[in-house]
């Protein structure tokens, strides 16, 4: 393919992939426009049944297609299976593992992420990542008697949730569960719906009062103790239901806080078992747990190994390449990345943050589809995208309704001029509300609570709340007359 008629590339076939792909064939206002879409998955996700709750936030299904049923949309995009080994930007072109030249005009790096594992050398420690991994675990759970679960982020937290008729150990180095979505408050709300574990090695801890000002309104003596509504479609891939994770025991989740992975013992290194199970994990605690296997859900490393070879752009501290408001790779030219390979370095709005999640890996890359079509076309740099202005997700966890809104857990905010308002139904919901400055900055709400789009236009409006104080939720108190 020669330079000039070089189209654009895109190489990923994950959600920040196949929403560029689509997205810049559906803007170019040339229909003729080649996107190519290059993915070393012979499986690619796309987003189905959006479903818009409110201005920014949306829930949708993903679905997985063949990489072929992409060439066969009426989009025509051009999908191929390859590995790319290495991108050449002076000459803008990428090279296949078989050696083949892809020339483009402009290029869309969505390598994703790789789970980041406690240990990579023993066989018995795996990660979650795709259906492959996924199927790995469902067959091994079968046959296991007893896990370790190690970490505390979304997929630890979905993981123990779904495991059924095994012995769970759950290595958690915060204080309470899902530190990076809640508070202890939060988190024990959660726990309650979970079978009630026999060992417990750790009291729940309070939420975290330091300076933050906390006011909770405790409704357990309210009319609404009904069970929380649960089904409806949840966000992501909804791994864990569609898989049978039941081993041949019972269940039972023995929660080890505040405490870390120091040592695997397996193989000729495991002295002294009784040979009932094949690893051994040491905690920093001193305790030693025998058990058939150890998931690590400890977070995941951006794939920046197309950068190697460029060293002109930053690798910022949470691993991801450096993208400007447009998109573009700093440092190189008519490189564009999004999704979880990509660390965002533009100056944020107060209520906005960074995080891998699918919403903001199809966010990213509709974005750069709309700045590689501008730049081509008009040479004009387009205005940040909404989108980023308010930070928002919707997810399920222990089988409530989870939305998370701007700074939900007062992230970088200064918590001497930080106020956080509570009302907690238990077994309902389980509201937070963030004021910084008498202003909304994020909320945390959990269950059917139906204030997700009240708190965004609050959050957005940055209207002065101060006067209602520790009453703001007060459920005499109708947040919507603000917007009647
Ligand atoms: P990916 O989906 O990782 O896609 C990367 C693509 O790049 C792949 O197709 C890969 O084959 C391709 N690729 C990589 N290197 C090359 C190369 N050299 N050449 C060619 N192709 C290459 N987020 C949520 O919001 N909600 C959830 O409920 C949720 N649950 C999750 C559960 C699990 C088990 C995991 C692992 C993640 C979950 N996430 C969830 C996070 C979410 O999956 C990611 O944020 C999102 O998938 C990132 O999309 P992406 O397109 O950037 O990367």
């Amino acid at each position: 393919m020669s330079c000039e008629m070089s189209p654009y590339v895109v190489i990923g076939g994950g959600i920040a992939g196949v929403s560029c792909a689509q997205s810049l064939k559906v803007i170019s206002s040339n229909k003729q426009t080649k996107v190519v879409l290059l993915s070393s998955s012979s499986v690619v996700k796309s987003v189905t049944n959006i479903n818009r709750i409110t201005q920014n936030i949306e829930d949708f299904d993903v679905t997985e297609t063949k990489i072929t049923e992409l060439n066969d949309s009426s989009l025509g995009i051009e999908a191929k299976c390859c590995d790319v080994v290495k991108i050449n930007p002076e000459k803008q072109v990428v090279i296949t593992s078989t050696g083949e030249e892809i020339f483009y005009s402009k290029l869309c790096v969505c390598t994703g992420a790789k789970p980041s594992l406690i240990n990579n050398q023993c066989p018995h420690v795996i990660g979650i990542r795709d259906t492959q991994t996924v199927n790995e675990l469902e067959s091994l759970v079968a046959k296991s008697k007893k896990i370790v679960v190690v970490g505390n982020g979304g997929i630890a937290m979905e993981l123990v949730y779904s495991l059924e008729n095994i012995d769970v150990v759950w290595v958690i180095k915060d204080t309470s569960i899902g530190k990076t979505f809640f508070d202890g408050g939060a988190a024990e709300f959660l726990l309650s719906s979970l079978d009630q574990p026999k060992d417990r090695s750790d009291t729940l801890v309070e939420p975290d009062k330091r300076r933050s000002k906390y006011t909770v309104f405790n409704l357990s003596n309210n009319s609404s103790t009904s069970a929380p509504v649960l089904g409806g479609s949840a966000l992501g891939p909804d791994w864990h239901q569609q898989t049978s994770l039941t081993g041949s025991s019972s269940k039972n989740i023995t929660f080890e806080y505040g405490c870390t992975v120091q040592e695997i013992l397996y193989g000729g290194s495991l002295v002294g078992s009784d040979g009932q199970f094949p690893v051994e994990v040491i905690l920093s605690n001193g305790k030693h747990i025998e058990c058939d296997f150890v998931v690590s859900a400890t977070g995941v490393s951006p794939n920046i190994h197309l950068f190697n070879n460029m060293p002109s752009c930053t690798i910022n501290l949470d691993g991801g390449v450096e993208v400007d408001s447009n998109m573009r790779v700093t440092g190189v030219k008519n490189i564009y990345a999004a999704g979880d390979v990509c660390s965002c370095s533009w100056q944020k709005s107060p209520h906005w943050l960074q995080m891998r999640l699918w919403t903001q890996a199809r966010q990213m890359g509709i974005f750069a589809a709309h700045c590689m079509v501008s730049h081509s076309e008009t040479g004009t740099d387009p205005i940040l995208d909404f989108c980023f202005e308010v930070f928002t997700h919707v997810t399920k966890f222990f089988g409530y309704k989870i939305v998370l809104l701007g700074k939900y857990n007062c992230q970088n905010l200064d918590l001497d001029k930080t106020q956080l308002v509570v009302r907690v139904t238990p077994g309902l919901e389980y509201i937070k509300v963030v004021l910084f400055e008498g202003r909304m900055y994020g909320a945390v709400l959990v269950g059917e609570t139906d204030l997700e789009e009240t708190f965004e236009n609050l959050i957005l409006n940055g209207m002065d709340l101060s006067h209602y104080g520790e009453n703001l939720l007060h459920p005499n108190v109708d947040l919507d007359d603000y917007f009647d």
